[in-house]
Order: C-alpha cells, then structure tokens, then sequence
C-alpha cells in the first residue's frame, strides 16, 4: 500500500509498506531470507547490511507511513539506531545537548564513549527553552530528547525544541518510544529525526530486540551511511516478526492508552499510594504539553507507595502483573526504579531526582483493567498484615 497519511492508524498497521506474495497470493508477508542477490543489470546492489532486502525495504515504508516520515531504517536494536543516528552527525570537535532523564543506555552511550571519538556533549535537567538556548555552544550539532521520560514521565516540549533547532541550524532528535507513533508523531512538531527502540511498543510481545529511526530521505541517506559502516541493521526473519507484530500496534496501544489512564485515576485516590506520574492526569505538571502533543497518553505510569508500605513486599505479591525490567509488552510488568534501571546513583541524587525507594515503574499490558486493579488490591492488602 502506498504511504498515505489520510489512513487511519489501524489501517496503516495492517497495511502500510505491505510486501505482497504475488506468487501464491499467501495472506502475510513472504520472507526472503537470501544475502546475496543478482545484481546484472541492478541499479542498486541489494544486501542487508545495506538495508535495502525486500522485507527491510518493506517495513521500513510502514514505518515511514507511521511516522509521516519519507523514509525509514531499521537496525539491530534501539541502541544500534540511537548510536548510528547520532554518530551520522556528529564528528571530532562537535557537541551535542541532550535531556538529562534519557534511556540509560543513552546516557551510558554519549558519556563511556564520546570522548574516545573526541564529540563534546552537555545535559540539561530542566527542560525549558531558556535552559536548552543557555547550553548551546558554537559547535553544538545535535540536540536530542525522549519524551515521555522514564520513569517520572516528564513531557519535553517537543515543538519548542524542534523551533529552537531551527532557529540556531542544529539537528534535533527524538526517542519515541515510549509514546510509539500511536500516541506522537514529532516530525508534525518540526523534529528532524524520530528515534524507536522497536522491541518496546512495535514489538510489543517482549520477543523481538529491534530499532528504527525514522526521517527525511535526506537524513536517512546519511544515516544510511554510516548504518552501512557500523552494522547493525536487523535480521531478516526478525523484520518479518516485527511487520506482524506491528499489525496490531494500534489495537494494542489504544487498550493500553484507556487501561493506563483508567488505573492512574484509580491509584490516585488509593490511601496506600502517595503519588502518581502519568502525563494523561490534570494534576501533572505537564499535562498541558501533553495534550497538545500527544494523541493518547501511553501505557507507563509510576506511582509511589506511602511509607507504610513496602515496595519490595508488594511486588512480591503480585500475583499476575509480573516483576520485569522489559516494558511495552501486552503483559503487565512492573519494577522499582531504584533497584533496576537507576540501582548505580546514590540515594542522595536518586531522591534529588524525585526517585524514592517506594516509586514503581508500571507498564500497563492489554489485559482486563479489573483484574489489574484486583491483583494490586490484594498485594496492597497482603503488605498491611505483614
Ligand atoms: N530508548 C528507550 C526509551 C528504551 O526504553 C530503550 C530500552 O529499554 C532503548 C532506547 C534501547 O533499546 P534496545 O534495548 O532495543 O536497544
């Protein structure tokens, strides 16, 4: 199907970029798995380490179709696009401003590696306009943001940091994947280059490891190249996964969208629950910005317990929303920030930061928003007779 942005999402899941089995006229996707192909008389040469076998080309064109984008690529993992998307435009001497609340992969990238290839970089907590223009230098490039962020869910302007790359001729950046291009299209706001860990919500069944960014021809062109030179794009059969699991991206992350939201309403009035992080809330801070930018508020919220609870207990008795790092599955999962993703901060900076050791990170799966509520009901309980 050509890319149309007139089709509504569902449509463009099932559709967008479809890779049709003209010889037997099967319902789904053939997969080639070949590496090597006659090139007599091709203009391209075709390989996958050079994106372009037929499956890549194919998801990449939904991909394209779901971001508003005119082009796609797909790598090995989120990591593999995050770094090949900076690495693209950024050279010995440059610097690039980032958020401070990034994927900690992201961080660990930009702050074990850059210096090695001679690129400067700063981060900055707030996330006003003043505080990304104060930071940026004569040879600043990049700016790069994720939004919502993990775990307190902050929402970064994303029109303003897109106007603001304009106005001083920086490329900027985004990591999407928590909203999925369900919930947030940044190229709408003006952002450049739209980053995806795909084994989050494009996967969605916590069995693919995969990336993709999204951009102009002329970005992915330059991404391309230096793609070609890192290697890591996806493999064949994981592309073919990743087209089938993205059918029903749509379906699954609007169930997740109301479940989230519904739950968030309910643990706010919970007597045993001290706060809750969710942008779709009127009570967060940045709910305005939220619901300019976003079409659904996503499926990640953080709450935290009061003191008369103990986290470590709770989770324990959880009994079907599973304790688990990964996140964006249809099965509810569940962690402690502060044993898990943010463990090698001290206490002093975790708290600084807003992350108590009662704060839980919750990704709200496809299943029935009554049997959540029970399962938390009964684990809550349980930590009262303890
Ligand atoms: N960006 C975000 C927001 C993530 O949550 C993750 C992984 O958890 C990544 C990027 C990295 O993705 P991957 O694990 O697929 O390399």
């Amino acid at each position: 199907m050509k890319s149309t942005q007139k089709s509504g999402i569902n449509t463009l899941c099932t559709h967008a970029g479809e890779l049709t089995d003209t010889r037997f006229h099967g319902a789904v996707a053939p997969l080639y798995m070949a590496t090597s192909y006659a090139f007599e008389g091709v203009e391209e040469k075709r390989y996958p380490r050079y994106f372009n076998t037929p499956n890549q080309q194919a998801l990449s064109q939904k991909i394209a179709a779901l971001e508003h984008t005119e082009a796609a690529l797909l790598f090995g993992s989120g990591m593999a696009a995050v770094s090949t998307a900076l690495l693209a435009f950024l050279e010995k001497g440059d610097h690039v401003l980032l958020q401070k609340t990034l994927y900690g992969g992201t961080f660990n990238l930009v702050t074990e590696e850059f210096e090695k290839f001679g690129i400067d970089y700063s981060f900055t907590e707030e996330l006003t306009e003043k505080a990304f223009t104060d930071k940026i230098k004569a040879n600043t490039k990049v700016v790069y943001i994720e939004t919502p962020s993990n775990p307190l869910l902050t929402v970064t302007d994303i029109e303003m940091v897109a106007k603001l790359c304009k106005k001083h001729r920086l490329i900027s950046m985004i990591d999407n994947t928590f909203a999925s291009p369900v919930n947030q299209n940044p190229i709408n706001f003006g952002i450049d280059i739209v980053i995806h860990s795909a084994t989050k919500y494009m996967g969605g069944h916590s069995d693919i490891l995969a990336g993709a960014v999204a951009a102009s021809s002329e970005h992915i062109d330059r991404i391309f190249q230096k793609g070609k030179n890192l290697g890591g794009n996806l493999s064949e059969y994981t592309v073919w996964l990743l087209e089938r699991s993205i059918k029903t991206m749509g379906l699954r992350v609007k169930a997740q969208n109301r479940t989230a939201k519904k739950l968030a309403k309910y643990l706010s009035k919970h007597t045993q629950v001290k706060k809750v992080y969710y942008p779709g809330l009127k009570s967060h801070p940045d709910y305005e910005t939220a619901k300019n930018q976003m079409k659904g508020f996503g499926g990640m919220l953080s709450f935290e317990l009061t003191d008369t609870v103990n986290a470590r207990q709770f989770l324990k008795n959880l009994k079907l929303i599973k304790p688990s790092m990964s996140l964006a599955g249809v099965e509810s999962t569940i962690l402690l920030p502060s044993e898990t993703s943010h463990a090698l901060l001290s206490e002093e900076e975790r708290l600084k930061q807003g992350i108590s050791n009662n704060l839980l990170r919750f990704s709200v799966g496809i299943e029935e928003k009554l049997d959540l509520i029970a399962d938390i009901e009964q684990a809550l309980e349980a930590c009262k007779q303890n």
